[in-house]
């Protein structure tokens, strides 16, 4: 699958917005954003009037940005969000939220959604004890993803023991056991990524 490999911090500065692609670095005086909190290129810095079709665009590529999803597979969530019963917007930000590599960011196993997907296609996870490596399986309420046993030993985990993990409201987590549990599925109120959903279904909808 095609994925975009350019430098992250040009994403963020693209949407004017931290999207928390590297880690630690995101929260330090190193992040890009933080020195030049303009577009990259030759004409980063000019001022731009968005057209409505512009916002809607930007809060799109915002999203997909965010949660590291190509075009072609988003588009096919933003169709099943639409299909579902419900608010579409709503039901396609809690269909990203319920991605497994989206989850094991969540409960704190990795510093940034890349790295998450990166770990969950190297198969050091697993999902109510069967070895995963799907990084866009929709986790259910009850579920339990874990640190695979044998991967428990190597130093990224180890040092994740120590640390003090705060988790949302819609998951536990055990950091002793490297495991987490999905306690109910997140609500729009306990989504906390900044994305005003309603441009996306706009967009969509034309
Ligand atoms: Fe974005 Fe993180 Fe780079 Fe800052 S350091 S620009 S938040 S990816």
């Amino acid at each position: 699958m095609a994925r975009y490999t350019c430098a992250n911090c040009r994403l963020c500065r693209r949407e004017g917005q931290k999207l928390f692609l590297k880690g630690d670095r995101c929260y330090s005086a190193k992040c890009a954003l933080e020195r030049k909190n303009y577009a990259p290129g030759q004409h980063g810095q000019m001022r731009k009037k968005n057209s409505e079709y512009g916002l809607q665009l930007r809060e799109k590529q915002k999203a997909k940005r965010f949660y590291g999803i190509q075009e072609t597979q988003f588009r096919n969530m933003y169709e099943e969000a639409a299909r579902a019963k419900g608010i579409t917007g709503e039901n396609l930000l809690i269909a990203l939220e319920r991605r497994l590599d989206n989850v094991v960011y969540r409960l704190g196993f990795a510093a940034s959604r890349k790295e998450a997907r990166q770990l969950v296609v190297h198969g050091h996870f697993t999902l109510n004890g069967k070895k995963v490596n799907s990084p866009a399986i929709q986790i259910k309420s009850g579920d339990v993803v874990a640190v695979k046993q044998k991967s428990q030993s190597s130093p990224k985990f180890k040092e994740i023991k120590e640390m003090q993990i705060t988790v949302p409201a819609w998951m536990t987590v055990d950091v002793d056991k490297l495991e987490g549990k999905i306690v109910s599925l997140p609500t729009r109120a306990e989504i906390d990524t900044p994305i005003a959903e309603h441009l996306i279904v706009e967009l969509y909808s034309k």
